[in-house]
């Protein structure tokens, strides 16, 4: 993967377009480092296929037409920090590890102190084009 866009590999059974986000790091962190991506209790799981419908962005999952459960086929393009899809869960089948987790590794890429860097440039960028005009 080259650049900082992620490559489109493919489109989904809805036509939906497929990218690679597994292969764009997280704040520097490689994001196959980053275990956050949703698992199914299929116990639990009714087949109603929100999340999978609800996906449509990352499209992490693929549906299993036969069986009619989700299938979580593209865990490492799972967007970090977002439960989405756990949320609208009717049955709470879909579950992600716990915010400490998710805390831990924002430490660990230093997410925070790269954010704010981030908004200082921009800010700085911005004053320039300001005083340009
Ligand atoms: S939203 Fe929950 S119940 Fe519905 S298909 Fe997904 S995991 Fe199963
Ligand atoms: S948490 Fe968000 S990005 Fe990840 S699978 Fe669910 S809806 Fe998709």
């Amino acid at each position: 993967m080259a650049g900082n866009k992620p490559e489109v590999i493919g489109k989904d059974v809805l036509g939906r377009v497929i990218k690679d986000y597994a292969s764009m790091p997280w704040w520097g962190k490689p994001r196959q480092e980053i275990p956050w991506y949703p698992r199914i209790n299929y116990d639990r799981c009714i087949g109603c296929g929100l999340c999978f419908l609800t996906c449509g962005g990352r499209v992490v999952y693929d549906w299993d037409f036969e069986k009619m459960r989700p299938i979580v086929a593209r865990p490492y393009n799972c967007m970090v920090g977002c439960d989405t899809c756990a949320k609208l869960c009717p049955r709470d089948a879909i579950i992600f590890p716990h915010l400490g987790e998710l805390r831990k590794w924002r430490d660990e890429a230093g997410a925070v102190g790269k954010a704010r860097k981030k908004l200082e440039e921009l800010k700085a960028a911005k004053g320039r084009g300001e005083r340009s005009e």
